[in-house]
């Protein structure tokens, strides 16, 4: 941590901020400051300075590095799955763009269970021979190859399965839109005999969704795959015409623990109150992982320049951090989180695809409800079009720091439906991104940064596991976080 004089330490800081500029000369300056001082006459609770916050605001509008990084990152390295040697390629060549900007960031490595892709196969044997167009989940392992005829197991639910004639050996064919998780249809099927899964994509147009089949890490206990919706919509046709659907089956996908690490840089602040703002760095492989989420990696470096440039040290230090391994169950914040533990942290702030911000979401925290309507106000002509949300919910970087009891924030952002239904497939790539979107979001980013690290009524304080759990039992997340097994309340009785 940079040490600093008492008298910055102190009141004179207040009145110095704008000039921030001046701090770098050192004690020399003290007569300069104390002048400063006198001609601002900024009354204590000013902050954060409005003129700073604008020239922030004026200079990420104005600034397309944040996506040409993110344009190299994404056509040097592809998709940056966590473990694989692209994501590792990745978190390098950020360190070393950061440090271009004068940001010294540092690696914090952890391990995980990891997953690497395969050359799987999954063929059509009958009626006729191709292959289909297929993505495992990951956390799948790896079998020997077998033939199976398919079956419609629906929404998989244990009826649909336990209804079915002859499921014994065979391969499932799952609905788009079912909402039973992976645990249960899993073990449904394995209680039926079934060898694998085929989830038909919500999405159409050969499109894949690659995602995660366990938030635990635990491997799959039989292959589970995703499949374009036109070749799962063609097989539940021959299906019911009471055609024979076979097929091959190759996973050599395979689970191993893996080290990775998150990308942490600090700005020293005046008090040990901390802000953290995170967004996940890791994709899938498929694409370039450009919305989902180059998005947050551009936007979060865009931060880190516009601090360095305009507000490097505040009244309270800021963390920003890339997170690694969060579309395989958020291991990177549940990594970082707790290590936060015997620090005051002021907010957290998640950045998960947020495109062009429409508001601001104190994710059920109600104390933030009046200081982000403050910021909001700050924003001037381009104060959000939604205003301030209170909506929480589940599954990003957030949850892991809700669960310490860290107030969270995130947005609620526009991105248009016909480049966003492309995140997690193979065209998941920079050129979905509008050009304008990485600096007009990083706008809003970096002014909510400033603000958040500056405004002096923001309540610093954890909450209690209590509180927590009827802050997520009134969003009515309870039983998703069971699904996925992120459910620590248990031993606290009812309020
Ligand atoms: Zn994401």
């Amino acid at each position: 941590m940079k040490t600093t004089s008492p008298i910055q330490s102190n009141l004179l800081g207040y009145f110095l901020h704008p000039f921030s500029a001046l701090r770098s000369h050192g004690q020399s300056n003290l007569l300069g400051y104390f002048v400063a001082g006198l001609l601002l006459v900024a009354p204590l609770g000013a902050q954060p300075d409005q003129a700073v916050q604008d020239a922030i605001m004026a200079d990420a509008l104005a600034d397309a590095s944040a996506h040409d990084f993110l344009t190299r990152l994404g056509d040097d390295f592809g998709g940056r799955l966590t473990g694989a040697p692209g994501n590792e390629g990745a978190l390098h060549r950020t360190i070393e763009e950061l440090k271009a900007l004068g940001v010294e960031a540092r690696l914090e490595r952890f391990k995980m269970p990891g997953w690497v892709r395969g050359q799987d196969e999954v063929t059509m044997l009958a009626p006729l021979h191709r292959p289909l167009r297929v993505a495992a989940l990951s956390y799948v392992q790896p079998h020997e190859p077998f033939e199976a005829e398919v079956v419609d197991i629906g929404q998989g639910r244990a009826e649909d399965i336990a209804a079915l004639e002859s499921p014994q050996g065979k391969i499932g064919l799952l609905a788009p839109h079912t909402s039973v998780p992976r645990g249960q249809y899993e073990a449904a099927a394995l209680k039926a005999g079934m060898r694998g899964i085929l989830w038909i994509n919500r999405v159409d147009g050969g499109q894949l969704l690659a995602r995660t089949g366990s938030f635990t890490g635990e491997p799959l206990k039989i292959p589970v795959y995703s499949v374009t919706q036109e070749e799962g919509n063609w097989m539940l046709r021959l299906l019911r015409r009471g055609q024979t659907v076979r097929l091959r089956m190759h996973t050599r996908s395979y689970c191993t623990e893996i080290e990775t690490a998150n990308i942490v840089a600090t700005f020293p602040g005046r008090t040990a109150d901390t802000v953290v703002v995170g967004a996940h760095f890791d994709s899938w492989d498929l694409g370039q992982g450009s919305t989902d989420n180059g998005l947050g990696v551009a936007q979060l470096y865009a931060v880190a320049k516009q601090l360095q440039a305009h507000a490097p040290q505040n009244l309270r230090t800021v963390e920003l951090v890339w997170f690694n391994g969060e579309e395989q169950g958020l291991w990177g914040s549940r990594i970082h989180a707790p290590t936060l533990k015997d620090r005051p942290v002021a907010a957290m702030v998640n950045l998960d695809m947020v495109g062009f911000p429409l508001s601001v979401n104190a994710l059920g925290f109600d104390a933030l409800v009046p200081v982000l309507e403050r910021f909001d106000a700050s924003l001037g002509e381009r104060k959000l079009r939604q205003g301030v949300a209170n909506v929480n919910w589940f599954g990003s970087d957030h949850t892991p720091y809700q669960l310490e009891g860290i107030p969270s924030i995130t947005f609620g952002a526009h991105i248009e439906p016909d480049k966003v239904r492309y995140y997690h497939d193979l065209a998941d790539t920079i050129d979905k991104v509008d050009p304008r979107m990485i600096p007009e979001s990083s706008a809003t980013i970096a002014a909510l940064t400033y603000f958040l690290a500056n405004v002096e009524e923001l309540p610093v304080r954890r909450y209690t596991r209590t509180e927590m759990k009827e802050i997520f039992l009134k969003a009515g997340l309870e039983t998703r976080m069971r699904g996925v097994g992120l459910w620590p309340f248990d031993e606290i009785s009812a309020p």
